[in-house]
């Protein structure tokens, strides 16, 4: 806690950088957690990672992932990393336990590893 490795900056704007364990996506993000501070009464499902939108001036945000409540990785929301049911799961982790999700789930999963294997 006590190192200071850097000289630059010190205002706090240090790029935090957020990677998905699966698919190595790789993006900067501004904010992990429910409530993004620059998002007026906005309470996501589930601690995010969350960026800014670049691109809007209301106060927008893109969440780019968040972390598997089985397995602790960091895993970005595009469908083949990972999936939402009631909490955030990795694929990996939906194959594992698959018995567990409701048929329209486990149907898309198998459809994804058919996909992958050819
Ligand atoms: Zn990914
Ligand atoms: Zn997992």
């Amino acid at each position: 806690m006590a190192t200071k490795s850097t000289s630059a900056g010190g205002d706090g704007k240090q790029t935090k950088i957020f990677t998905c364990s699966l698919c190595n996506l790789s993006v900067d993000y501004h904010y992990y957690g429910k409530k993004p501070p620059f998002v007026k009464s906005l309470m996501l499902l589930e601690d995010c990672y969350v960026m800014k939108d670049p691109f809007s001036s209301t106060g927008g945000l893109i969440t780019l992932g968040g972390t598997c409540s089985q397995c602790g990785s960091v895993v970005c929301m595009s469908p083949d990393c990972s999936l939402f049911y009631s909490k955030r799961f990795c694929l990996p982790c939906v194959l594992k336990q698959q018995d567990q999700f409701p048929a329209e789930i486990q149907q898309e999963v198998s459809r994804k590893q058919v996909q992958d294997n050819r």
